[in-house]
């Protein structure tokens, strides 16, 4: 668990404090009809973790209100989950049909009370007397019937006299309340559907906002944790638990931000579209945003619980980038598993003036990981290296092996290349080399020089294996659905060569392949005729990398040329910048790794902070804008100074700007070095927070896309990115976005008028 404290966890120390529970109880409440993914990941590591914390206990419920979609295979699933991230919910394991007779006598109850009846208008009807956001709604006159009359057709509909959709059960709150989830909501439907757990004893079901709220004050739950989504049904949760007078203590709901990540989906639907139609091969594929996927894919639940913990819990939606899960992974990998030799896209070399064969001691682990281990690698005549690490016509900064430049053999001896061989269509087939027998890892006395080591394995020993690269399953950034898909998500290799020792260990083990990046047996297809590798992810962030390259194309070469694949240990000052960044000052690991790793960086930004204290913000202008500026230039050569950007940082925390409109002011001090206060005022870009005169900006942003309104209203919420979007556009960026966020999602979620769920 990190450090400080989040909102929800200072509320549960709050109510301990205060006596209103004596004992703190979560639930996690999946609905069991799709696979979970990492979004869920986030509510089991909140709920349970919580529960952990605080000496509680944390039930694991199945809703399963929805007859049409559940399943039990999704029990198992969602189960399997909680148990694979260290979880265990003990005995408490419940289901919400297990509650259906009890939910059915406080329904009666609420009828008795006058609180609820029957309404037998049509679903038009029904929405037409809802009314509008800006309009009361209209009561149905059915709400007329008096509480025998409900009684006996409420009866009648459980027993399974009516069709489906001719009546339903309805609260009597507020037919014009502001909030519109409050009129007259329904508490139960008419549904002829066989249950996967209650059978046909059922003809009705209750919908969420019944069903939940009851559920949890069965349980005993204290703090009912959801997703913002839910946020306007609270009023509903609040009002069926008092309305009940239920002898107390009552749970109560609080909401956190959803998990989304880029370059990927997260809705179940989604998912299951992605299984249904065969684009991937089923609900645990490797590409998969489900924990299924991450299981088989390789991933560590440490890794996905730390990434949990890093992202933190916030009360505002926010897109995180999928690659900082990667980089959690990796950190998790680094220093934990061994790192052997696969061949992936095999070259011959003969090594002329070798003969015979010997056995090379070599360790698992490099000289900084403080772990130990060694395996016998066997060395012979007949090698393979990648086929890439040879080059004929090498560009400037290539550091393997070419014709004129000799390369170490990782963890055995120098070559030098002799002769070319290459078939009838000029495709190189195999390299002939010497080999220096003085210059033998570890007792090397034969003073060559080499720029680069490189892996191999041996001919006569090396074992065929099949292995699975996998790249984002999304060539969108926030893709769609299936039009989306990135076609070269899944690449097979049939023909890998692996050293011997991998292949003698035992299943359920994750290796490091040199230079290759992060690999896993894979649990279901590996065998010892096949044996199929998947993975887990590369060294290094190469997506990120390919991305930048597009887009800096006219800019000259970088100055340092990085041997690809390659991913060098840090320094001991680099480690000890490093330490500091993320333990002192509490870095995300990524930015931190970007700033200790470069010693211009590191510079500036101690000194920035010099001037200002803080150490989020600034870390964020040095890691991306001012990076990309020392890209090209020497830190003499640049316009502006640490101070100034600490004085642009302060800016954006006291909220002077806005982080969109300080990247405007930089671009500006990059050509004038004036200061950014100078030219903020000069150029009026202080931001605007006053939400009386952000709110007509989105009403006008509203009424002009009404069809986006409409899709944003049928669920589409990926759309709330469009509004504010537009209201920062028509502000020229100058609007807070944070206010803004805020506001338009009060205003579009005013206008949804539907349950989420039943
Ligand atoms: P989806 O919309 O992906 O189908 P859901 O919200 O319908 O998911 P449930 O099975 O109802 O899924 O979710 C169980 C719990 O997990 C709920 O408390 C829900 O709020 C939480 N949850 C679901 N998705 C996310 C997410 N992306 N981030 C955080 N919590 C989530
Ligand atoms: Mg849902």
């Amino acid at each position: 668990m990190s450090e400080s404290k989040d909102f929800l966890r200072s509320i549960v120390e709050e109510d301990l404090k205060s006596g209103k529970y004596r004992e703190i109880v979560t639930r996690f409440p999946p609905e069991p009809n799709g696979f979970p993914h990492i979004g869920h990941a986030k509510s089991i590591a909140i709920n349970f973790g919580i529960a952990r914390d605080y000496h509680g206990h944390c039930n694991l419920r199945m809703d399963d209100t929805n007859p049409t979609t559940e399943d039990t295979k999704y029990v198992e699933a969602l189960k399997d989950a909680v148990d694979w991230l260290g979880f265990d919910w003990g005995e408490r394991v419940y289901f919400t049909s297990d509650y259906f007779p009890k939910l059915y006598d406080y329904a009666v109850k609420l009828i008795k009370m006058g609180k609820a009846y029957v309404d037998s208008l049509n679903e038009e009807e029904m929405r037409a007397h809802r009314g509008t956001v800006t309009e009361a709604g209209k009561r149905s006159i059915f709400a007329e019937r008096s509480v025998e009359e409900n009684l006996d057709l409420f009866e009648r509909m459980k027993n399974g006299e009516f069709k489906d959709g001719s009546h339903v059960l309805r609260a009597k709150i507020d037919m014009s309340a502001a909030n519109m989830k409050m009129r007259d909501p329904l508490l139960y439907r008419i549904r002829h559907a066989h249950h996967f757990r209650a059978g046909d004893t059922w003809s009705i079901y209750p919908m969420y906002d019944f069903a939940h709220c009851l559920s949890d004050y069965i349980e005993g739950i204290s703090h009912s944790l959801c997703t913002l989504e839910f946020e306007n049904n609270r009023d509903i949760y609040d009002w069926v638990l008092d309305t009940l007078d239920l002898e107390p203590p009552r749970p109560y709901q609080y909401e956190f931000a959803r998990l989304g990540i880029n370059y990927t989906v997260m809705s179940k639907r989604k998912l299951l579209e992605l299984v249904e139609s065969g684009q991937v091969s089923g609900w645990d594929d490797p590409r998969l945003p489900t924990i299924a996927g991450y299981k088989r894919r390789g991933y560590t639940p440490e890794s996905i619980l730390t990434f949990c913990d890093q992202i933190g819990i916030a009360k505002a939606n926010s897109m995180v980038d999928v690659a900082q899960l990667e980089f959690c992974i990796r950190d998790d990998l680094n220093t934990k598993v061994p790192r052997v030799m696969c061949v992936l896209d095999p070259l011959k070399i003969t090594i002329e003036n070798y003969e015979g064969s010997e056995i090379l001691d070599a360790s698992y682990y490099p000289e900084d990981v403080p772990k130990e281990g060694t395996r016998k690698l066997p060395f012979s005549k007949e090698i393979y290296i990648e086929r890439d690490d040879f080059n004929e016509n090498p560009p400037k900064g290539y550091f393997r092996l070419t014709p004129e430049q000799p390369v170490r053999l990782k963890h055995g001896y120098i070559i030098s290349c002799k002769e070319v061989i290459k078939d009838a269509q000029g495709e190189i087939v195999e390299i002939k080399v010497h080999y220096h027998p003085e210059s033998k890892s570890g007792s090397d006395s034969s003073g060559i020089k080499v720029k680069s080591a490189i892996h191999w394995v041996s001919a006569a020993e090396a074992k065929r294996v099949e292995v699975r690269l996998y790249d984002r399953l999304f060539k969108e950034e926030t893709p769609e659905g299936l039009e989306d898909v990135n076609p070269d998500s899944l690449k097979i290799i049939k023909n890998a060569l692996i050293e011997p020792s991998v292949i003698t260990q035992k299943p359920d083990e994750r290796f490091q392949f040199e230079r290759q990046g992060y690999f896993y047996a894979d649990p279901v297809d590996y065998s010892e005729e096949t044996p199929v590798f998947n993975k887990i992810v590369g060294l290094k962030d190469s997506w990120g990398k390919k991305k930048k390259k597009r887009s800096e194309t006219a800019k000259p070469q970088a100055k340092k040329v990085q041997i690809d694949g390659e991913v060098a240990a840090m320094s001991a000052q680099e480690q000890a910048h490093f330490d500091r960044y993320t333990a002192e000052l509490e870095l995300n690991p990524e930015v931190a790794n970007t700033l200790a790793r470069d010693a211009q960086l590191s510079t500036f930004y101690d000194e920035a902070l010099r001037a200002n204290h803080s150490p989020v913000t600034i870390a964020n202008i040095v890691s991306n804008e001012v990076a990309r500026e020392l890209k090209e230039n020497q830190v003499a050569a640049l316009q502006f100074s640490a101070a100034q950007i600490a004085q642009l940082a302060e800016m954006i925390d006291d909220e002077t700007i806005s982080s969109k409109i300080a990247k405007r002011v930089f671009e500006e001090m990059v050509i004038s070095g004036e200061d950014p206060k100078q030219i903020v005022e000069s150029k009026g870009l202080i931001q605007i927070s006053d939400p009386v005169k952000i709110a007509p900006i989105i009403d006008e942003v509203i009424a002009k896309n009404p069809d986006n309104v409409a899709k944003f209203l049928a669920g589409n919420t990926k759309l709330l990115g469009f509004f504010v979007g537009q209201v920062l556009k028509n502000t020229g960026g100058k609007a807070n976005p944070k206010v803004v966020n805020e506001l338009v999602a009060k205003k579009l979620n005013e206008h949804i008028p539907e349950p989420e769920r039943c």
